[in-house]
């Protein structure tokens, strides 16, 4: 890598792979979630993934750039994490609480890389991308929001019962 631009089209792939990923992540936590409003939070982000996903296919397009190519080994390890838990976890309540943990994880990587995409977009000069890339970021922040919301709710304490 040589150049911002370069850098920006690293970060996009990255995020295209951490976007794929998550979308089976995602179907099996919805599956594995016990809580009806966890299960429908991972469902409702497993929907929002898919469109997540298809804004960086479209933005690589504009860019003549293939979105696939590159792994992105932060998500995997993530994802990872949370499927060894799901296999260790045997509490009901402990699944659900460690599956929020899990899911925080995971938004809040895709929040970093949102926002430092957004940046090099604006630097770049490609203005609409940055938009484009902006609702995604706002998608995972209110991922984050809802699923903080369900942790304070009740999750964690009847975990703690
Ligand atoms: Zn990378
Ligand atoms: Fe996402
Ligand atoms: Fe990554
Ligand atoms: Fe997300």
């Amino acid at each position: 890598m040589k150049n911002l631009e370069q850098l920006f089209e690293h970060q996009l792939k990255d995020l295209f792979s951490a976007e794929n990923q998550l979308l089976d992540a995602l179907s099996k936590m919805a599956d594995k979630a016990t809580d009806s409003n966890l299960k429908k939070a991972f469902e409702d982000h497993l929907e929002e993934t898919k469109v997540q996903k298809k804004r960086i296919e479209e933005i690589c397009k504009e860019f003549n750039l293939s979105p696939s190519g590159e792994k992105c080994k932060a998500m995997e390890g993530l994802i990872k994490e949370a499927q060894d838990f799901m296999e260790e976890v045997e509490d009901e309540d402990v699944l659900n609480a460690g599956l929020i943990a899990e899911a925080q994880r995971v938004e809040h990587y895709e929040i970093s890389g949102y926002g430092t995409a957004i940046r090099y977009a604006k630097e770049l000069g490609h203005k609409d991308v940055a938009k484009k890339l902006q609702e995604t970021l706002d998608e995972e922040y209110a991922a984050d929001n809802k699923l903080n919301k369900l942790a304070e709710s009740r999750l964690n304490k009847s975990a703690m019962a």
